[in-house]
């Protein structure tokens, strides 16, 4: 079972890699605070260790300079993997989660979700623990050019509750596949659920369809969170208007280091610097969320062809 498999991994790496131990160790002492937007409750996080990639540098010039860290060849020599089809499960050195996986493709192929919406359903049944989440090359995955999964614990992101707490309106039915826009506006999230992989692929497809794509990017805008609950399956989708928000760029006092992606939407706002954290409250994330994400408004008038 893969599932057993892995979590013999996730043992195995906490004690036979010291820069995961003292990582994962660290996380049991982290700083966190609750704050409502609206009916939604989110979560601020304290984690100085994530500054590697709330800070990661994502341009092409610097992504062609580096080495990719997800290449089998230039990971740590302590890193082991259990592989899954053409994917790798990892642990991730770098944890949000108590239980935090990155899932690379075993080859160097560019981050796109185009025909990979089953792969990633199939990860949610098998670690059925788990949350499988998707970061868009533009969206906060730090390495775009190196196709990956991320997996972090069930029962961590709102989002979870969320999604069983308020059905929202539903757009569209697709056979057993159904969509809903979630009533959490700013953030505004899709929810596919069905009851089996290739409906709710088929259905993802009708609406990826309808999605603007920007000048020089090659998919539209999107962090996804996907999970099993032994019964269907559940796919939020998140359109982006935009990567970074505007404190991301500013200086001086008004400069906050949130680099939001799918955890942050999912419900969990990653602070790697101390003063934003103490900053960080219901106001500074109703306008990150209204920033980056795509307004109710633009969601229903691209997805009319869709609407029943
Ligand atoms: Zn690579």
């Amino acid at each position: 079972m893969m599932k057993e498999q892995v979590e013999k991994l996730i043992q195995e790496q906490l004690i036979e890699w010291p820069l995961v131990s003292q990582n994962f160790a660290a996380l049991g002492k982290v700083q966190s605070k609750d704050i409502t937007v609206g009916h939604v409750e989110y979560r601020a996080q304290f984690n100085p260790a994530r500054i590697v990639s709330s800070a990661a540098k994502v341009d092409t010039k610097s992504i062609q300079e580096r080495k990719c860290f997800l290449c089998a060849q230039n990971r740590p020599k302590e890193q082991k993997g259990v592989r899954y089809k053409q994917y790798e499960i990892l642990i991730n050195p770098f944890p949000i989660f108590p239980r935090h996986l990155t899932i690379p493709d075993i080859n160097h192929v560019d981050q796109k979700i185009s025909n990979r919406i089953a792969d990633m359903l199939d990860l949610a049944r098998e670690l059925d623990d788990y949350v499988i989440f998707y970061n868009g090359p533009k969206c906060g995955a730090s390495a775009p050019d190196h196709m990956h999964f991320q997996a972090g614990n069930k029962g961590f992101m709102g989002i979870e509750t969320d999604v069983k707490s308020h059905t929202g309106q539903l757009i569209f039915k697709y056979k057993d596949a159904s969509l809903h826009l979630l009533d959490d506006a700013p953030r505004n999230a899709l929810v596919f659920t069905s009851k089996n992989i290739p409906d709710l692929t088929n259905s993802f497809e009708l609406l990826y369809k309808l999605l603007p794509i920007h000048a020089g990017e090659v998919e539209p805008m999107m962090n996804l969170l996907a999970w099993y609950d032994g019964l269907e399956w559940v796919l939020v989708v998140l359109l982006r208007s935009k990567h970074r928000p505007s404190c991301y760029f500013a200086e001086g006092e008004e400069k906050m280091t949130i680099s939001p992606a799918s955890v942050d939407l999912g419900g969990v706002f990653i602070t790697p610097i101390e003063s934003d954290f103490k900053r960080i409250d219901s106001r500074v994330i109703q306008d990150i969320l209204s920033e980056v994400s795509m307004s109710k408004s633009e969601i229903l008038e691209l997805l009319s062809p869709l609407k029943q």
